[in-house]
Formats: structure tokens, C-alpha cells, sequence
């Protein structure tokens, strides 16, 4: 049995990825921070044919990550898959409380989920993800988070500036550089994607609106990168078109 956990899957692309995964055969762990929202998100899957069961997971406590990975380990001895999706960006949401381009508690809010939590679930799941035949870690990170795009005045990502939430997204593809390299001998493979800009709750409303691509479409390349085969891409970033300028 391929089993994988999703972190922040109760919802949006989270959810998408797990439905997606979860049609290709493989056992889903839904992540959520919120037990209920957990177990909700977890029966409709179910009533969509995917064997999915919740955990109890919000990745600004290590604390508790590690009776979560316990659970893993007693139930199934290993983790094939880990998606890394849980992520915020308050900038957007709490624009009015954004004190400028350097506002040490938003960087703080934000690298505390899109980046110390993929950090954290990395390390309370590794073990895991070396036990399983073939593991996979993907990082759901962003094209906003790319420096080249940022620096190229051609890209449409370079009039965007979210200062904590790029500069999160770009920690994040450094983690998945370094770890990539880390994880050269062993069997896990690691990638970074960018979904692209997607129809969920990440931006607020008008985000929501405003996005050309649904949660379905965005989780494809997420799900695509979560199998990736033992000959594929590890350290790489990729979108529905392939690889992502870092
Ligand atoms: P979303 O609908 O707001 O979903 C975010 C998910 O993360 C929710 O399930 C949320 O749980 C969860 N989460 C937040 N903080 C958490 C924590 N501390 N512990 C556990 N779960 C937590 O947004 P989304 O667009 O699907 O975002 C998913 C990922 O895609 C993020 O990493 C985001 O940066 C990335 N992304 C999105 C877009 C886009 O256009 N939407 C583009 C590029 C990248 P609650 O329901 O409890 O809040």
C-alpha cells in the first residue's frame, strides 16, 4: 500500500492533491490542524472513493508531530509520499497590519508555517520516508518565491512584491535544493512546485476571484511530482510546464 500524508489538506489545493492522489490508488493521510475540519474533509473523500483517514497535524507544533509520526509508524511502518502544502500568506489577508516591506512579525508569521513547518514534518517524517521503498517529498512552494522572476522585468511575477510570503517561498526552494543533496544516497527524492495561481482561500477574496485555475488543475503538477518515478527530478522545481526558474 502507497501511502501519503498531506499537510493542510482539509481544504483548497491540500484537498485537491488528496482527492487526485487518492484516485491513482494511494492511501491518503489528510493533514489538518482542526480535528473536525480533519474528519470532514476525510469522509468526503471517502464518499469520492479515496481511502483517507485524518491526522491531527498543524506544523507550528513539533511537539505534535511526533505522536502523529508515531501513528504512522505503528499503522504502516513507513511514508511513501509527504506533500508539504500547509501554507499561509497574511500579508494578503492582513494587509491592513502590514507595516512596510520589513515587518518582522509578518516575515515571522509566515516563515513560521511555510517554512519552519515544512522543516519540522520534514524532520519528524524522515525516518519514515527512509523506510518506504521509494520516497517522495514534495514542497508546494511558488513562482512568487522565484529570485529570477522576481529580478526579470519580462516575468509577470515581477511586479508582485510580498515580501515575507516570497521570501518564505524562496527559503523553501533553498531547503529543497540542500536537502536533495542531503538525501543523494537514499532513496527519497525531493522537488519543489509551484501550482499556480489557484481558486482557494490562500489570498482572500478577491485572490480567489481573480485566479484562472482551479484547485483541481492546480494540484496536478503536485500529484505529478508526488510519484515522480526513481529515474525522475530530485532538487528540481517544476510547474504544469515544466522546470521553474530558481
Ligand atoms: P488554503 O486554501 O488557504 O489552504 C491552506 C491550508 O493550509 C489549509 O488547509 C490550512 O488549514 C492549512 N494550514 C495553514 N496553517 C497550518 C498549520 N499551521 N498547520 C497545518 N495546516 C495549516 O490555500 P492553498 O492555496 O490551498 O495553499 C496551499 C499551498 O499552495 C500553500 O503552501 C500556498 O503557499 C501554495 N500556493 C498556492 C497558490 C494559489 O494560487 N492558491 C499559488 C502558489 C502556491 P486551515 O483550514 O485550518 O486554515
Amino acid at each position: 500500500m502507497t501511502i501519503a500524508l498531506i499537510t493542510g489538506a482539509n481544504k483548497g489545493l491540500g484537498f485537491a492533491t488528496a482527492e487526485q492522489l487518492g484516485r491513482s490508488g494511494v492511501k491518503i493521510l489528510v493533514g489538518s490542524r482542526d480535528s473536525d475540519k480533519g474528519a470532514e474533509a476525510a469522509e468526503l473523500l471517502r464518499a469520492r472513493d479515496v481511502d483517507a483517514e485524518p491526522i491531527l497535524l498543524d506544523v507550528t507544533d513539533p511537539a505534535g508531530l511526533r505522536p502523529a509520526a508515531a501513528r504512522v509508524r505503528e499503522g504502516y511502518g513507513h511514508l511513501d509520499i509527504l506533500v508539504n502544502n500547509a501554507g499561509v500568506l497574511p500579508e494578503a489577508t492582513e494587509s491592513d497590519r502590514v507595516r512596510g516591506p520589513a515587518d518582522l512579525a509578518m516575515f515571522k508569521a509566515t516563515f513560521e508555517t511555510n517554512v519552519f513547518g515544512a522543516v519540522a514534518v520534514i524532520e519528524a517524517f524522515l525516518p519514515l520516508l527512509e523506510a518506504a521503498p521509494a520516497g517522495r517529498i514534495v514542497n508546494v512552494s511558488s513562482t512568487m518565491g522565484s529570485l529570477q522572476d522576481q529580478l526579470d522585468p519580462e516575468s509577470p511575477y515581477h511586479g508582485m512584491v510580498v515580501p515575507a510570503y516570497q521570501s518564505s517561498k524562496a527559503a523553501l526552494n533553498a531547503f529543497t535544493v540542500v536537502l536533495s543533496k542531503a538525501l543523494a544516497d537514499t532513496r527519497v527524492k525531493v522537488n519543489s512546485v509551484c501550482p499556480g495561481w489557484v481558486q482557494t482561500d490562500l489570498g482572500g477574496p478577491e485572490n480567489k476571484a481573480a485566479a484562472p485555475m482551479t484547485p483541481a488543475e492546480g494540484a496536478t503538477i503536485v500529484a505529478e511530482m508526488a510519484l515522480v518515478a526513481g529515474d525522475g527530478a530530485t532538487g528540481g522545481f517544476f510547474d504544469r510546464n515544466g522546470p521553474v526558474r530558481w
